[in-house]
């Protein structure tokens, strides 16, 4: 019999059945983590960020991650690849990985902008950049791609116009296509960028 808390979200009761594992979500866990075949997640946490924190989670319950020793960078990696192939089976999104972020969103409502931006980056010829208040905190190209490490004039002229008027944008240009996503949670600001080259510019 499989204990799955009332809290849980549809995508997570799934996952559960399927693997065989528990689930409680209290307010009293301040992070995600896992004891045996249980995994208890922070009930202040958003349903997307449930989803993967609980993909997380069991990917090293899958890959036999010893629960007693912090887990090494190493093991982080590949939990991380792990749950980005739970969340977003390739199967399913490689086909539609080409779509808007916004398309992509409507699919896979269980999955935050995040996590659809870093996977579409793995399947799509293109760069994904994050800003938080104004600071990058991601930014990470296909392999094929040389690129430059820090935004392009016309992409922070986009990121600029994303956050000033909090809204989606979508703009072609000469060489490349950009898609910005706007988002904010408890005045938190963020900015998701999507860079995907429509002649050789980028390319070495
Ligand atoms: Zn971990």
């Amino acid at each position: 019999m499989i204990d799955v808390d009332e809290r849980a979200t549809p995508f997570i009761r799934r996952l559960c059945n399927e693997y065989n594992v528990h689930v409680s979500i209290r307010f009293s866990y301040t992070v995600p983590h896992k004891v045996g075949n249980w995994i208890h997640l922070p009930a202040h946490y958003h349903d997307e960020r449930l989803n993967w924190s609980f993909c997380h989670e069991l990917s090293h319950i899958l890959l036999n991650h010893d629960e007693n020793s912090f887990p090494s960078n190493q093991e982080e990696e590949e939990a991380n690849l792990l749950a980005s192939e739970l969340i977003l089976p390739k199967c399913h999104f490689q086909s539609v990985s080409h779509l808007r972020l916004t398309e992509l969103k409507s699919i896979f409502y269980h999955c935050s902008y995040e996590v659809l931006l870093r996977r579409k980056s793995q399947f799509q010829v293109g760069v994904a950049t994050i800003i938080d208040e104004g600071r990058i905190t991601f930014r990470n190209g296909h392999p094929s791609l040389r690129y430059p490490l820090f935004p392009t004039h016309e992409e922070w002229k986009i990121i600029c116009k994303t956050a000033r008027y909090g809204n989606h944008l979508f703009t072609v240009m000469d060489s490349f296509r950009l898609e910005s996503v706007y988002l904010e949670r408890n005045g938190f600001r963020r900015v998701l960028l999507w860079t995907e080259p429509t002649t050789d510019f980028f390319i070495s």
